[in-house]
């Protein structure tokens, strides 16, 4: 399997590579959030190994940000504490199972293929918000009933805001979501994309449900302001 693995200390991070890598994955290493959330969205991974304890942005963080990106790809947290509050924080930051350091090789073996067996998360395969239901099957959303058509790039912005629907989402998280955190998008493009959407998605409605949040982003809130 293909598998990306997320630890700062260089001792750990060998231990984690050499022990996969004898196990048949192939392994690409990150040591820092950033670059993991760059390699997250520009290439395929089965899994995710995430270390909680990095510096600059923290493990929690960085799974809020790839499940808020839409990443779907199972991830298992390494975390120093076995504490119940730590790790229902980690799963509900998207983790999808954990294991304490220090660890056996082999358990933390056995946890990564039962992790990556079970799949991308499960997730609705119909978001729906005020009279808007988005299938992330067939990739077709209908409001009050009627077909709503959408470009591949209209239909992957939507979706990320009904994930998130009653939440802003930020910008950046939008354009890494929908563009991948490796593209320069043009500063108006996010904005084009937006109107595209509300043309489609608010037009003929009494309520709109696409809101821009000044300065920070958009979200979808199904009570009228
Ligand atoms: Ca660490």
């Amino acid at each position: 399997m293909q598998l990306l693995v997320v630890e700062d200390e260089p001792q750990m991070a060998e231990l984690l590579r050499q022990g996969l890598t004898e196990d048949g994955h192939v392994v690409t290493a990150a040591h820092n959030g950033l670059d993991a959330l760059a390699l997250a969205a520009s290439e395929h991974f089965d899994a995710i190994v995430l270390d909680l304890m990095l510096p600059g942005l923290d493990g929690l963080e960085v799974a809020r940000r790839l499940r808020t990106a839409g990443c779907l790809t199972p991830i298992l947290m390494l975390t120093a504490r076995d504490r119940v509050a730590d790790i229902v924080t980690g799963l509900d930051s998207g983790g999808d199972d954990y294991i304490t350091k220090p660890f056996a090789l082999d358990e933390l073996l056995a946890r990564v293929r039962a992790v990556a067996r079970r799949g991308p998360i499960a997730r609705p395969v119909v978001l729906s918000a005020g009279g808007l239901a988005l299938d992330t099957g067939s990739r077709t959303a209908t409001r009050a009933g009627r077909a709503v058509s959408l470009t591949r790039t209209e239909y992957l912005l939507l979706e990320l805001l009904m994930r998130n629907a009653g939440r802003v989402v930020p910008r950046d998280t939008i354009v890494a979501g929908v563009w991948g955190y490796d593209n320069e998008v043009e500063p108006n493009t996010l904005e084009a994309f937006v109107y595209l959407l509300r043309t489609k998605v608010d037009h003929g409605h009494a309520h709109r449900l696409i809101h821009t949040v000044r300065g920070v982003g958009y979200m979808i809130r199904e009570v009228p302001a």
